[in-house]
């Protein structure tokens, strides 16, 4: 992506602090806003809130002054009553931008604390012993939770050190996102890879045969057991290679609003609205006609 001179971005500050580290956009073309303020930016109040997607995603309201009109704008979202809260301010909305990423009635997914749960039994259950290396896929944002919890839950139940290894470059990625991590939290990151067991990686490092070299002949590890957390998968799935060193694990865990939370959103909004003014429903993600219907028909 590259940004014009004399282009904003406007954003929260930790989505600023990756924009400039990752897209090298520079700070006096940013704009930070913090979850619950009002800018005004051309004409328009914009207020950003809670997006339940990566760390430092929100979405905007825009409140054009010249019609009174009001826009929202989700961007990626995971719809979740009790993290995203619908204001009366919000309302009346003439448009509504939908994350349509998994607008179809075939992506069922659980919530993302039943998914972590769940992931957390199978690392009980596959890679408790201290001597199985551990790997966590990861885009550069997103999926903290899973990693951060399935660690905590291991290492509570064996005492075990929970520290987690990552690249440099996750490193800064995780300091850019500053607030988001507690002291704890913090004092368990390293780039050592000798001091843990539980290894963030790149997700395209999760291949069966891959995984079983990094143990084969290993003076430390007799095996490795890798999560793949992704939205693409209905449920948990074990496999394993023909050696059986390597286990993968891949795990429902998504960002984005399943098509159950989707319908809920739509419905939530419809209730706010007298019916004959209800808002547009816009697909951000392409999305056909037909699948639109199926989540704005009750
Ligand atoms: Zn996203």
């Amino acid at each position: 992506t590259s940004f014009k001179q004399g282009n904003m971005v406007y954003c929260t500050p930790a989505t600023g602090r990756l924009v400039q580290l990752k897209l090298k956009v520079k700070r006096k073309q940013i704009r930070y806003v913090q979850v619950g303020e009002t800018i005004i930016v051309r004409g328009c109040s914009v207020t950003a809130f809670e997006a339940n997607h990566c760390p430092g995603a929100v979405m905007f309201l825009f409140h054009v002054h010249s019609s009174g009109h009001k826009h929202l704008h989700v961007g990626d979202f995971r719809y979740d009553r009790s993290k995203i809260k619908l204001t009366a301010g919000m309302f009346p909305l003439e448009n509504v931008y939908l994350d349509t990423t998994y607008c179809d009635p075939k992506y069922t997914f659980p919530s993302q604390d039943q998914a972590i749960e769940n992931a957390c039994r199978l690392a009980r259950k596959y890679a408790s012993s201290p001597r199985c290396l551990v790997y966590f896929g990861t885009y550069s944002i997103g999926k903290e939770n899973m990693f951060m919890r399935v660690v905590h839950s291991l290492a509570e139940s064996e005492r075990v050190r929970d520290n987690i290894c990552v690249s440099k470059e996750k490193f800064r990625i995780l300091q850019s996102l500053g607030e988001y991590f507690s002291l704890e939290e913090w004092a368990q990151f390293t780039i050592d890879k000798k001091k843990s067991r539980f290894h963030v990686v790149p997700m395209n490092q999760l291949k069966l045969e891959t995984l079983a070299k990094k143990v084969k002949g290993s003076k430390f590890y007799d095996k490795i057991v890798a999560f793949r957390p992704t939205g693409w998968s209905k449920s948990a799935a074990v496999s394993h290679d023909k050696s059986g060193l390597a286990t993968l694990i891949s795990i429902p865990y998504s960002e984005h609003s399943s098509f159950s939370e989707l319908k809920a959103f739509v419905k939530d909004i419809r209730m706010r609205h007298q019916v004959e003014r209800s808002p547009t429903f816009i697909p951000t993600v392409a999305t056909s006609k037909e699948k639109m219907n199926t989540i704005l028909c009750p």
